[in-house]
């Protein structure tokens, strides 16, 4: 993949970020782009701040040194800003966040009309397409304690994509997973990513990785150790901790 001409392309620009949480300095000197339609996949051992460095993308977690610029605007204490971001960047977490209290369809329907106010028909109809493209149309009027993990990640999935983000951020999403149902929220992954969308994703589904990466990111102790194309970083990896990282979970 061609490395030039690459700034009109990039939609997340991180320049030398710095973060602390009180004395603890989670996140050092990051500096990341992202292109338009690429996927990242961020590994590393758990405390490393993957979590934390994903969060900021989107301004879940503020930065104290440093600049994030999401799709040519720069995340500054501007609570409109932020809510621009917010509206194109989506984000799937490990334990699927669903409101428990609403339906399934309800879910999906929720930030498009309180956020974007879209009229309440035009919602559902966008919901039951966003459910029958994750494949769980039938379950649209379950809640979500009724519904398998798997399921429910695909419904976390579905009501992200409701915002028609240019952005999916995804934190740890089969973590919590049982092994049978790892695939089919991973098989709604590879469909998004083949759709062309931009994807950070934290994960340590290597097959996945391997597969839909273009880029790799390891991180230990708050940096970026390794930043290499999919192909190199699981063929030649150039740093010693991102072997012995590899061969602990390969
Ligand atoms: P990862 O996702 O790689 O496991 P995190 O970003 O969740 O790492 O966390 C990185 C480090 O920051 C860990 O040591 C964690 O304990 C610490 N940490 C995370 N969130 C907070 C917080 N809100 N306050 C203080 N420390 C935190
Ligand atoms: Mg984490």
């Amino acid at each position: 993949m061609s490395r030039e001409n690459i700034d009109e392309n990039i939609i997340i620009e991180i320049k030398g970020v710095n973060k602390w949480y009180g004395k603890f300095h989670v996140l050092k000197d990051i500096n990341l782009n992202v292109r338009k339609g690429e996927k990242v996949v961020v590994c590393g051992p758990s405390g490393s701040g993957k979590s934390t460095l994903i969060r900021t993308i989107n301004y879940l977690e503020t930065h104290e040194e440093g600049d994030i610029i999401v799709d040519g605007v720069k995340l500054v204490d501007d609570v409109k800003r932020i809510q621009e971001i917010q509206r194109d960047v989506g984000m799937v977490f490990q334990q699927f966040n669903l409101f428990p209290h609403l339906t399934v369809k309800t879910n999906v329907m929720l930030s498009p009309i309180w956020v974007k106010k879209l009229p309440k028909a035009q919602a559902e109809k966008r919901a039951m397409e966003l459910l029958t493209r994750v494949g769980i149309a039938d379950q649209a009027d379950k809640f979500p304690g009724q519904l398998s993990g798997g399921q429910q990640q695909r419904v976390a999935i579905a009501r992200a994509l409701a915002m028609d983000p240019k952005i999916m951020l995804f934190d740890e999403p089969t973590s919590a997973l049982d092994p049978e149902m790892i695939k089919e929220v991973l098989d709604v992954m590879r469909e998004l990513a083949d759709q062309g969308m931009t994807m950070v994703c934290v994960t340590h589904e290597m097959g996945f990785a391997k597969e839909v990466a273009d880029t790799m990111v390891f991180m230990e102790d708050g940096i970026i150790v390794e930043y290499a194309t999919a192909k190199e970083f699981f063929t030649s990896p150039k740093e010693g901790r991102t072997r012995q990282f590899l061969e602990q979970i390969l």
